[in-house]
């Protein structure tokens, strides 16, 4: 059996920052330096940024992305944004962010019923995973991630949902150590590889679709200058990238190495084609 190629995702996380006028000047500047379509690229910009950043986008083979998602249809949630709002202004979704987890207190279990949800209404999910640093001390950090992930392999399947199925080989996951997350500090790419290894070897167990094709990528401090670290690792399948997405000479820098790794596994699968 041939090896998956995978494709080479680099998203950019802009968290509680920019206004709608200022994320749409901000996309459109960076879509200009992020032209490399072997590379997927998602923004994902404030909620209520959504709009003027799809229609920014328009054109540019960037796509949008929401920085969550409620898990209920729809109901009495003030202040919450349901999938079906987000169809037509978003095609991909961050569910259980570090960010998340620490200020809204999301559980394993609630961020499994986000990604349900999200993949009923045909949203990309990307799933956050990773350690805190006391998990890490602990030697706990392996432990931690394969919790998180089959947490949200069970709520999916008691939300009604199928990870056997076509709609859930769509995930994403990122792996983010939550120590590396706008810290300045990184993980190194080979213990980062390793934990892609064990999130794919999870996801096998609980019977995830196609595990050894689900994307999984690294988050926690990426910027221009560290991205060769990570992007150099088979196991890696690209960046979801926070502080450095609001800038677009590091977007630049992040892509264009993406694209490196994007068009040498497409000429690896080439030459494997005509062997
Ligand atoms: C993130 O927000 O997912 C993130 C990884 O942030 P930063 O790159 O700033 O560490």
């Amino acid at each position: 059996m041939m090896a998956p190629v995978r494709p080479v995702i680099v998203a950019g996380n802009w968290k509680m920052h920019t206004t709608p006028t200022e994320a749409a000047a901000l996309a459109r500047s960076i879509a200009v330096v992020i032209d490399e379509p072997t590379v997927t690229r998602v923004l994902c910009p404030p909620f209520v940024a959504l709009g003027s950043v799809a229609g920014a986008l328009v054109g540019t083979g960037v796509a949008v992305g929401a920085q969550n998602v409620h898990h209920e249809a729809s109901g009495a949630h003030t202040g919450e944004i349901s999938a079906a709002m987000l169809e037509g202004l978003a095609t991909w979704v961050i569910c259980g962010h570090s960010e998340r987890r620490r200020e809204a207190c999301e559980t394993d279990d609630l961020i499994g019923r986000k990604v349900a949800r999200a993949l009923e209404h045909g949203l990309r999910p990307i799933l956050a995973v990773g350690e805190t640093s006391d998990q890490r001390d602990a030697g706990d950090a392996a432990r931690v991630v394969e919790r998180q992930l089959e947490g949200a392999a069970t709520a999916l399947r008691a939300a009604g949902g199928d990870p056997t199925g076509p709609a859930a080989a769509s995930l994403v996951v990122a792996y983010e150590p939550v120590w590396a997350i706008g810290t300045g500090r990184t993980a190194h790419g080979v213990d980062a590889a390793a934990m892609a290894d064990l999130i794919r070897m999870t996801l096998a167990s609980v019977g995830w679709a196609s595990a050894d094709d689900v994307p999984v990528l690294y988050g926690g401090s990426v910027t221009a200058a560290s991205a060769a670290e990570f992007l150099a690792e088979p196991s890696l399948d690209g960046a979801l990238v926070g502080g450095a997405s609001l800038k677009p000479d590091e977007m630049a820098g992040i892509v264009a190495r993406a694209s490196l790794t994007a068009r040498a596994r497409s000429e690896t699968a080439a030459a494997r084609r005509t062997r």
